[in-house]
């Protein structure tokens, strides 16, 4: 139930974090998370299958597809996407609920997904994250040893269709260079930081 405590605030901002497979978004995302007290990250549904690192209601919330479906017939998404033929959503109760309690919610969502949110909700702030080179975003996704070659030069070429696409959008407020994940990550967090004091001021 969405009441309302006598602390909330109504200064509650909406983060979109995108980037391409491999660019260490995940890290930077989980870095402005830690860096900022009463942000909250959105646990998106997807139907994509658990991986041993994934954390059921942490990172996602594994659904199948009929379940998916159902959640889209409710209007249960503020935004839904497919990426590499798996459905992902962004919980709306939840993101609406947490924004009216004033916190900071952080969407890690693509391209698509953005420019659903930028359009239904203009006051949302998108990041993307860029690798420095194609070369280096080509080296990170074999280092990280989490797909066969053919998932991982398939993950490449969407990589770099999804990079043109954002920059094309006008979704993005910002885009950040990934050459060194604590730079990022600060670059990140002032950013985040600057665009909430504006937004009180
Ligand atoms: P992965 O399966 O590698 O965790 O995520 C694949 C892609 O799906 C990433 O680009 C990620 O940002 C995106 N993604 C994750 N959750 C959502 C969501 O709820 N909506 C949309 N549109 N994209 C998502």
């Amino acid at each position: 139930m969405n009441r309302r405590l006598p602390t909330d605030t109504d200064d509650g901002m909406l983060l979109i974090i995108s980037g391409p497979s491999g660019v260490g978004k995940t890290t930077i995302t989980r870095g402005v998370e830690r860096g900022i007290a009463d942000s909250v990250f959105s646990v998106s549904a997807t139907t994509r299958p658990k991986t041993a690192s994934d954390v059921e209601g942490v990172d996602y919330h594994f659904v199948d597809d009929a379940e998916f479906c159902h959640m889209i017939e409710n209007d249960a998404f503020l935004e839904w996407a497919e990426v590499f033929d798996r459905k992902y959503g962004t919980p709306r109760k939840w993101v609406r609920e947490q924004l009216s309690r004033g916190r900071l919610v952080i969407l890690e969502i693509d391209v698509e997904g953005a420019k659903q949110v930028k359009a239904r909700m203009p006051e949302a702030f998108a990041v993307f994250v860029l690798p420095p080179t194609e070369q280096e975003l080509l080296d990170r996704l074999h280092k990280r040893k989490r797909e066969p070659e053919e998932q991982i030069l398939k993950r490449f070429a969407e990589a770099k269709r999804e990079i043109a696409e954002a920059q094309a959008s006008g979704a993005y407020d910002a885009f950040i260079v990934n050459d060194d994940l604590d730079r990022a990550t600060a670059d990140a967090l002032r950013l985040v930081t600057e665009q909430r004091a504006a937004g009180r001021a």
